[in-house]
């Protein structure tokens, strides 16, 4: 039994110490309603937000949270008070990855299992435009059934500004996961930088060390730059092959997850090689790419009935600070939670605000609602007939988090409650579907989440 001492928020029993990272501690906790294990991670916010980073943090939070996969370590939710955020997150039981290999390096069999994982966890957060870009030893967990579990997928814009910091570090205090491209703080691709980090991950796992490691820092960046590492002789031939792949410092040229995914050793791992003598190599992995979907209406017409002067309509930007204060009781994902009751109702999009605009300028038309303002950032719709009480209005609002990601709020500013609904569920709903990234309230189920099966 864990021992719990505070209760966070009214909602988390907070137990004993987990770790401690570079912006904060990692408590075990306990869920006050379901009795679910948590692990909360507190960030002081001073530390960490800057304004420049406020919203990549957002906008991957807010990816985070539709996250669910088997080997990602799950956002709960999001919380925050005056001076910290809260991430209630998965707990993982089994703790560190590493702390097995710091016994010795793991079998063939057993690094393949972890790798296999690993690189589901990332080609799945790959496919939804989330990278790691700190795939390191303490970001690595074991659940309690010895499944690898990625943790802070998406907070990565924390280890951006530790970089900025200069504080790049693994537990030795050097870049021995990262990337060459990331050390140069060149623009890269966080794509290819997972990829190599996974790669220091493999190498480590059968090797039982790291392939990049000096005493002197300098050397040890040089050693990253070139690539420069030697494969122990008893790593298979085909891993040998895998692994320079992997850690080829041209990012352009590095191995992508797809082939990654193609290789002999990864498909079959120390079995591949009698499944060679018996003719393999007959299989393709075909590649699933999961694109929202993009059909844009071609139906928009120009000759819209328009009231109000022809301003355009710019979305107003939002800092991680307004999410906050917009969503109740400074849970951040107040945003997404139920308000099918409520007067307002929000979704985000990925779509541009132009998109978003037209297509509420589409609703608008064929709902015979007349557009009578346009701000910043501001749609307002008014029916021209009258109904119970006075003539029905809605406001639509459009923030913007990045340029493809916006946070829209409609509410009702006038007029009847009963008829709002009925517009927004029956009308302005579906119509927006395709564009619509996730309403509030339609989010995790959380159960679903332990029942997904380990590939
Ligand atoms: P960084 O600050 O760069 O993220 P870090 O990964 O070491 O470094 P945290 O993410 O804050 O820091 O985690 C600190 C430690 O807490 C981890 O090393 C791990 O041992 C433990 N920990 C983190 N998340 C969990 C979790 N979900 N379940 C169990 N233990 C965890
Ligand atoms: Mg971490």
């Amino acid at each position: 039994m864990e021992k719990t001492t505070k209760v966070l928020m009214k909602r988390y029993e907070l137990g004993r110490l987990l770790g401690q990272g570079t912006f904060g501690k990692v408590y075990y906790g306990k869920s006050k309603i379901t009795n679910q294990s948590v692990a909360i991670k507190m960030i002081d916010k001073d530390k960490v937000i800057r304004n420049e980073q406020a919203d990549n943090i957002i906008r991957e939070i807010s990816i985070m949270r539709l996250i669910k996969h088997p080997n990602v370590i799950q956002l709960f939710e999001v919380m925050a008070s005056k001076g910290k955020i809260y991430f209630v997150i998965e707990y993982a039981k089994g703790g560190e990855l590493f702390e097995k290999v710091a016994k010795g390096k793991l079998k063939e069999e057993v690094a393949h299992k972890y790798f296999k994982q690993l690189v589901s966890a990332v080609d799945f957060c790959h496919s939804r435009g989330v990278y790691h870009r700190d795939i390191k030893p303490e970001n690595i967990l074991l659940d309690e059934n010895e499944n690898l579990k990625v943790s802070d997928f998406g907070l990565s814009a924390f280890a951006e500004s530790k970089r900025q910091d200069g504080l790049l570090h693994t537990t030795c205090g050097t870049p021995a996961y990262v990337a060459p491209e990331v050390i140069k703080r060149k623009g890269y691709d966080g794509a290819k930088a997972d990829i190599w980090s996974c790669g220091v991950v493999l190498f480590v796992l059968l090797a039982g060390y790291v392939p990049f490691n000096d005493t002197n820092l300098m050397e040890m960046y040089k050693k990253v730059s070139k690539g420069d590492f030697k494969c122990p002789n008893w790593f298979p031939k085909n891993v040998k092959k895998l692994m320079c792949k992997m850690l080829d410092p041209n990012p352009d040229t590095r191995i992508s997850i797809d082939k990654i995914k193609r290789c002999s050793w990864f498909k079959y791992g120390a079995n591949g090689r009698q499944k060679k003598d018996e003719g393999e190599n007959k299989t393709t992995l075909s590649c699933v790419t999961t694109n929202p979907s993009d059909q844009r209406d071609e139906t928009r017409s120009d000759d819209l009935e328009v009231e109000a002067k022809e301003e355009p309509v710019v979305p107003v930007s939002i800092n991680a600070f307004d999410i906050i204060s917009l969503s109740s009781g400074f849970n951040l994902c107040g945003i997404f939670e139920d308000s099918f009751k409520k007067r307002e109702a929000k979704f985000t999009s990925r779509q541009p605000a132009s998109v978003i605009i037209s297509r509420l300028e589409e609703i608008a038309k064929r709902l015979k609602l007349k557009i009578k303002k346009r701000a910043a950032g501001l749609l307002k719709l008014e029916r021209v007939d009258e109904g119970r009480k006075g003539n029905l209005a809605i406001d639509a609002e459009i923030f913007e988090v990045t340029p493809f990601f916006h946070l829209v709020e409609v509410k009702k500013s006038n007029g009847d409650t009963l008829e709002y609904h009925k517009i927004l569920n029956e009308d302005i709903r579906p119509a927006l579907q395709d564009i619509v990234w996730v309403w509030q309230g339609e989010l995790h189920e959380q159960s679903e989440q332990q029942q997904q099966s380990q590939s």
